[in-house]
């Protein structure tokens, strides 16, 4: 039912850039349901990925996004947490999947090579999730396919 409503909002915007006007509570909320798809589909793939939570509002994100207009996440900030800004829920799906997944891949790589840049993040993505992420738009943003998209909110394996 969740699944339903998230795709219904989703499909019917043609770009959601264009329409921010989402309070921050809801976007939370939106976000977060998100998130537990996005978790529970990495946990099904691999059974390194550890329990976490989404926390969205981290006011060190709102500092970067002062300069970086591509600050959307990170990770390690607090134990068991990935910190989001709730501006993430403005760009398409595919956006925030990959950015959420990437965050995931930092975990990942942490947790099985002890070390964690953005392209070990990526490539453990690819190697334990079976997941290319791809940079998109003016923002250099993580990206997956409409295909990840299905995969991951539909709960399919
Ligand atoms: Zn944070």
């Amino acid at each position: 039912m969740r699944t339903l409503r998230l795709r219904f909002r989703w499909r019917g915007r043609v770009n959601p850039l264009e329409d921010p006007d989402v309070g921050r509570e809801r976007a939370g909320h939106i976000l977060k349901a998100i998130f537990g798809r996005v978790l529970s589909f990495a946990r099904s793939k691999s059974r390194f990925v550890p329990q976490l939570e989404l926390f969205v509002g981290c006011s060190q994100i709102a500092w970067d996004r002062k300069t970086s207009k591509r600050a959307f996440c990170h990770v390690f900030h607090r134990p068991g947490r990935v910190c989001a800004a709730p501006e993430l829920i403005t760009v398409p799906i595919n956006y925030i999947l990959g950015v959420m997944i990437h965050e995931i891949g930092h975990v990942l790589a942490l947790k099985t090579w002890g070390r964690s840049s953005e392209r070990d993040a990526d490539i453990a993505v690819l190697k334990f999730l079976g997941i290319n992420l791809e940079y998109r738009s003016d923002l250099v943003l993580e990206w997956v396919s409409n295909r990840v998209v299905e995969q991951v909110l539909r709960g399919s394996r």
